[in-house]
């Protein structure tokens, strides 16, 4: 596990490339939020970074963010992001933990994250396959209208953004043409949320206009497998 000196200066690390990214992309450094990406590390690396400050952390898999969401009940301030593809079945763990549900694509999944959920609404996401991949989540940006208005028609959750998850890459580069494209699709539909870029490649996804910046790797090191 992750030391806490080790930590701390890995975020140091990465909000210093935040900073000059949004510096770069004339942004201020507050229209960007650092998801850090926990799945796979145990609880008490994500009680590290909230004793760190860190108050943002994502998750992928619906019964670990249920287990670390009770488990850290005690965070005070601390929000979870669901981050990873949703079956109706689990619905109700996401609806109950996560601040903000990044990975919305099916209609079924949002009835029943709208019906389980209490309290304030969800922030919701619909991740879109920008690049076009067979193998992908995400869906066609030309199913985008009607998907747009069933969720916003629903009561307990609040549409406010896009989610973009292309090809792992080498280049940081290789991406650029796919968050601009998702940037342009946030415009059409009115939502100005844009959850893109990962440890590879957030800085040229930040200069594209990513909000929420998702960073495993680089902040906690290589998941356990
Ligand atoms: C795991 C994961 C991340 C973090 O990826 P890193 O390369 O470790 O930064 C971001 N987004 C999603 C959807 C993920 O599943």
């Amino acid at each position: 596990m992750i030391d806490r000196a080790t930590l701390a200066a890995h975020f140091a690390t990465i909000e210093a490339r935040i900073v000059a990214a949004c510096a770069r992309a004339q942004r201020p450094r507050a229209s960007v939020t650092l998801v850090a990406v926990s799945k796979l590390h145990p609880p008490e690396v994500v009680r590290l970074g909230w004793e760190l400050g860190h108050r943002d952390f994502g998750e992928n898999y619906a019964q670990e963010l249920r287990d670390k969401h009770a488990g850290l009940a005690d965070c005070s301030g601390l929000r979870w992001h669901a981050i990873g593809p949703l079956q109706p079945k689990n619905a109700k763990y996401v609806a109950r933990a996560a601040t903000v549900f990044h990975a919305l694509e099916r209609l079924d999944v949002a009835q029943e994250l709208s019906k389980r959920r209490e309290g304030p609404p969800l922030q919701c996401l619909l991740e879109v396959n920008v690049a076009a991949e067979a193998s992908k989540a995400g869906i066609e940006p030309g199913a985008l209208p009607d998907l747009v208005a069933a969720v916003r028609a629903l009561p307990n959750l609040e549409l406010v953004g896009l989610t973009a998850m292309p090809p792992l890459s080498e280049d940081p580069e290789a991406n650029r043409l796919h968050f601009r494209a998702l940037a342009q699709l946030g415009r059409t539909h009115g939502l100005a949320q844009l959850s893109m870029g990962t440890t590879g490649d957030f800085e040229v996804a930040i200069e594209e206009g990513a909000t929420l910046v998702r960073v495993g790797t680089a902040l906690f090191g290589h998941r356990p497998a």
